[in-house]
Formats: C-alpha cells, structure tokens, sequence
C-alpha cells in the first residue's frame, strides 16, 4: 500500500535530579539506593493539616528550560490538583498544572530543532509531582502482590508535551537524545539516572486515529515501540480495519504495544486549583537572572563550532548536542589537534568502536590526548589512515597510548620508493593475468593496489603505492603493443 503521513508527538517526565529536596516539603529528593519507604513526611503524604510549600529551585530550572526551549513563560502560573485513586499517590491527587479550567502551566509554545534543522514544536511545559513507584512481585500481569515505595512521591518532574511534528521514530528519537543533552547542559537533570527520563508517545497515520502508548523505559524503546505500532496500524489498514482510539502498553519483554483501555473510557481526572499554594507570579527580572545564568547550549555550541573552527554542519551538530563529547572534542582543540580532522574522528569511528567495546565517552581510557596524538600521527605521514584505525580500537582498549602501539608493533607506513617497488614488482609477476587487465581496467588498478597493501599489513603509503603501479602499468603499455 502507499505510504501514508506518520505523525509523532511525545510525553516526556523529567526529573528535576540535581534538587536537594522534594518540590513540596524537605524530603530528600535523591532517594535512589535509600530503604523504601525512609524519604517521607506528612507533606508528601499528604496527611491532614499538612501544608505543601513550592521549591523555588524547581521552578528557577523549569524556567531554564523553558527559556532553552524558546517557550513562553507564564507570567502568573497555579497549581491544579490531578485526581485519581491508585496505589502509588498517597494523597489521592497529584499536585500537578492543567492547562484550561483556568489552569496556567509553567510555559506554552517553544520549540527544538533536531539533526537537519527540522522543527519540533513544544505545546507546553509544566511542573508536577512524581508519584511513587510501584514494584511487582513476579511479573506485572500475574503479580501477587503490588509493593509501593513512597520515596519517588513528590520528587519535582517536568512534564514537557510536544506538538506531533514528528514523522518517524527516529525523529522521535532524536527529539529526545537532543532534549536530554539540553537538559544536561542546563544541569538540571541527569538523564542516565535510571527513571528520570521517561515518555509516552502518540502516534496517528494517515491523518487517522490517534494511539498512545504508554510505559516506555528507554529512548531506545520508544523507537522500537513505534516502529511496532506503525506495523501494526498499517496491517490494519491494509486489511481495512479501524484502528481504535485507545491507549497501549510497550511491553518491552514481549516487544509488542497490547490494548491497556479504549480512549473513551479515559478517566476523568476531576481537575481543580490546588487550594493550599497560591499562584506564584514570575517577574521579568526572575526570568532574565535565568537567563543570564545559562550556560552556552547546545545550538550555541553548534553554530560556534562552524563558526569558530570550520566544523561541517553534520559534525557540529553530532558533537554538541552531546555534552561528553563536546567536551572531549574542546579538550582535543585545547591540547592542538586539528579541528577538523579531531571531529571527523569523533563522529566517525570513536563513537562506532566506544559503543562496540560498550565504553562511555566519559570513560578514562578515551582521553583527548590519544586522539591528538593519532591525528597527529597520520599528519605527519607516519601512519595511514586504515592502521590508524586499528591503532584507536587497540588504544581503546589497552589504555596504550598510539605512538607507543605503532612503536611496539612496527605500524610505520613504508614510504621507501625502492622497497614499495620490489612489493609492485612482486605482486605483478604473481598477478600475470590481472597486470594485462589492468591495461584497459582502472578496477583491476585497484585490485593490484589491494595486493601490495596486503604483502605490507596495509602500511604501504596509498599514494606512493599508486604512482608505482601507474607508472609500471604505463611502462608495459608503452614496450608491449597492445593486443
Ligand atoms: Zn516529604
Ligand atoms: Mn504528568
């Protein structure tokens, strides 16, 4: 069947990590490796005559991100209360924001711009409560017993919804790693801590129905999520079936979406203004000390490193949307590797081998100084480019520093005429049937040129190599005539 329009919107809860307390009382908010159960007071659960009392830090970062995200700020923002009865809210209500009934959330509008230049528009920004988090006895399905840990409830989220501008997974994908490297940035969330960041997505084709789906652990899960749904909304309308408006679970066991309830069955949530916090009007002056305080990010990163050092769009964009590796590429600059060539070698093979060895860039073994000295290494003509390759997996690896690999292992590249010549010679007299070939066939040029890299484990210089080749298929066009 013909392709039809996909369109991607997302859900994303952050935690606010890098706050000392809850958002509403003085709970420690970092409660990762703590008892269950030990981070709670009669705020956070909500018993009576107790009185919720907004973190300022939390909203200053909701305004960071606000202001990073081109958003527009409420100038007089509420609280709203989110009513629902289910295990892990101790109150039997979030303390949360809505937008409509009267409710103004943090912020409205904004948008982010992912690999391309592409637009996604953000509808609103809000700051909310987390919930606690449930754990199961056995699997989610067939649990005996439904454990609850209060620790996560009343931990500061941000709550950021995008318009559906998204047209494939990946895009969606992309949105995310792009907002979390923001986020970083910003240094008001820490996006590898296990929960603090996690999304839904809704997904419609063809202008159609619209599914949501639900529980999705990890960036790399919301593409396999979506690319599922896609499948499986295609399939029906291939088949002519309607796709029904309801909301999915990712079961990521499985890797399938199953039906969690028909979208008309929604719950009312019952909104209204949370009585015991008044509205909390943000001044022009709040906003722009924030705003003076922001670090450089990620665009800004982009635009001066084309700017400044001559960067290729591609690679500037790769390397400052992600925080570790801007700074490894900055550090490579600092010590006087060659920008251009330092972040070639980033995008390209440092980030293939990092992720097949399963290293962070963060890790001690990928230091800016054997990068520097590699590219400097194939500068000066002592290496090729192939054994330079290897030399980085090697060096990865062993913590040992490139020069003294291709010291140990004699990876000099051959730029000695006479020796590269009795190679040449040698693989002609082997390769009697391929030399006449190679009269009339530049691809047989390269097979020849092939041979005397492999005689020389890859270390002969490929330009010498070549002019020899040419030169000695030209020598025998010129004595033999052609057949
Ligand atoms: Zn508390
Ligand atoms: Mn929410």
């Amino acid at each position: 069947m013909a392709e039809v329009p996909i369109r991607i919107g997302l859900e994303i809860h952050c935690q606010l990590t890098n706050l000392r307390t809850k958002l509403f009382c003085g709970c420690p908010a970092d409660y990762r490796g703590s008892p269950p159960n030990t981070h709670i007071c009669p705020i956070c659960m909500g018993l009576p005559g107790s009185l919720p009392s907004p973190n300022k830090k939390a909203i200053e970062d909701g305004v960071a991100v606000a202001i990073a995200l081109n958003s527009e700020i409420s100038k007089r923002m509420t609280f709203f209360r989110k009513n629902y009865f289910y295990p892990d809210l101790p109150k039997n209500f979030q303390i949360s924001q809505y937008d409509g009934g009267g409710g103004v959330p943090l912020a409205r509008g904004g948008y982010l711009h992912i690999e391309g230049g592409k637009r996604i528009r953000i509808r609103r920004i809000q700051i909310e409560e987390d919930p606690a988090k449930l754990a199961y006895e056995g699997t989610i399905d067939d649990s005996t017993a439904t454990l609850v840990d209060n620790n996560r409830a009343g931990v500061a989220l941000l709550e950021i919804v995008t318009e559906p501008d998204m047209e494939d997974p990946k895009e969606a994908r992309a949105f995310l790693e792009k907002l979390r490297g923001i986020l970083e940035c910003l240094g008001v969330s820490n996006g590898e801590l296990e929960g603090a960041m996690r999304c839904d997505a809704n997904i419609s084709l063809g202008g159609g129905t619209r599914v949501e789906i639900k529980n999705i652990s990890s960036f790399k899960e919301v593409e396999r999520a979506l690319t599922f749904e896609i499948t499986r909304q295609r399939q029906l309308l291939a088949r002519d079936i309607e796709v029904r408006r309801e909301t999915r679970h990712w079961d990521d066991v499985r890797r399938i979406t199953v039906s969690l309830r028909a979208k008309e069955e929604e719950e009312d949530y019952r909104y209204f203004p949370e009585p015991d916090i008044v509205p909390i009007e943000i001044s022009e002056d709040f906003i722009e000390g924030i705003r003076k305080r922001l670090p450089e990010l990620p665009d800004q990163r982009r635009e001066r490193y084309i700017r400044q050092f001559g960067l290729q769009e591609h690679n500037a964009e790769l390397i400052s949307s992600d925080n570790a590796l801007s700074k490894l590429f900055e550090e490579c600059v600092r010590m006087g590797g060659d920008p251009i060539e330092v972040s070639n070698w980033l995008v390209g093979d440092l980030i293939s081998f990092t992720r097949e060895l399963g290293m962070e860039l963060t890790d001690p073994r990928v230091s800016p100084s054997k990068i520097v000295e590699l590219v400097k290494l194939i500068r000066s003509g002592s290496i090729s480019t192939k054994i330079a390759k290897e030399v980085l997996m090697e060096s990865l690896r062993s913590d040992e520093s490139p020069e003294d690999i291709v010291k140990r292992r004699g990876l000099l590249k051959i730029s000695d005429e006479a020796l590269l010549r009795d190679v040449v010679e040698e693989v002609f007299t082997e390769n009697e049937k391929a030399v006449r070939e190679a009269l009339h066939d530049e691809d047989v040029v390269n097979f020849l040129i092939g041979q005397v890299m492999r005689k020389t484990k890859g270390k002969a210089d490929p330009n010498l190599t070549y002019e020899i080749v040419k030169g000695s298929l030209e020598r025998i066009k010129g004595g033999a005539p052609d057949s």
